[in-house]
């Protein structure tokens, strides 16, 4: 039995027998954690409202070797997303960024910028940043941290270097170069690429904040989009509900 103390923040959790959770939460050091809290949705329950979803948490658990759940020994609430969730964007936002996370987070190993990035983009949500925006940010760097956004500066057929315009080419996909653009590779407006280039070096916030155009936004979700997608071979489940609600 070992015992672990971290911080961590809840990505989801499922009603148990009649009074338990069922908590699925990110750490940074351990990646993705299941685990049972024993008597959560009593009315005095010990563990309060630290265990709601994006809720960012002090989490005693203890961790039997071999099993897939933990047992939730304590939890204290350190910060809550209820007031951004009072918001139907940001409250669906917050959702899906929560999925995104859950979906590429590995469980058992250290996810620490991982966490870092569901840290961040919570966090400014709660003050109020731009939804869409915080989205768009969350997807590509997930995408980043997961090794699966392709390289903006070399081709991704023939590894030389590109330049502007970007092509991006859907069926590989990636970026390609002139010789290697085939009549299915697209030009990617420079407003866009250079929007791609940025996110990698700003902080959510200051990300956020910019003065962006709806269709510069919109083609930055539809490439992380369309590479997410060709990865999962799916689409994430509340991507159309917060499409629904963006659109509105
Ligand atoms: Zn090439």
């Amino acid at each position: 039995m070992r015992l672990e103390r971290t911080e961590a923040i809840v990505l989801h959790t499922y009603p148990a027998r009649e009074r338990d959770k069922m908590v699925v939460f990110l750490t940074p050091d351990h990646g993705k954690v299941k685990g049972f809290a024993y008597g959560a949705r009593g009315i005095k329950s010990r563990f309060g409202a630290a265990l709601e979803p994006l809720a960012k948490i002090k989490v005693g658990y203890a961790a039997k070797e071999g099993d897939e759940t933990v047992r939730i020994e304590s939890a204290e609430l350190v910060r809550s997303l209820f007031p951004a969730q009072q918001n139907l964007v940001t409250s669906v936002a917050a959702t899906y960024i929560a999925e995104t996370v859950d979906t590429f987070a590995p469980a058992d190993d250290p996810a620490e910028l991982i966490y870092r990035l569901l840290d961040r983009t919570t966090g400014a949500l709660l003050d109020g940043a731009l939804p869409a925006a915080v989205v768009a940010y969350a997807e590509l760097w997930m995408l980043r941290l997961g090794g699966i956004f392709p390289s903006t500066r070399n081709c991704a057929e023939c590894g030389s270097g590109i330049g502007r315009p970007l092509r991006f080419d859907a069926r590989i996909p990636g970026f390609v170069c002139d010789t290697c653009a085939t009549r299915d590779a697209f030009v990617i407006n420079n407003e866009v690429a250079d929007e791609l280039d940025a996110i990698g070096r700003t902080s959510v916030e200051a990300w956020a904040a910019k003065p962006m155009s709806r269709e510069t936004l919109f083609e930055v979700r539809s490439l992380a989009g369309t590479i997410r997608r060709h990865f999962l071979g799916h689409e994430l489940k509340s991507f159309e509900v917060l499409a629904s609600v963006i659109a509105r």
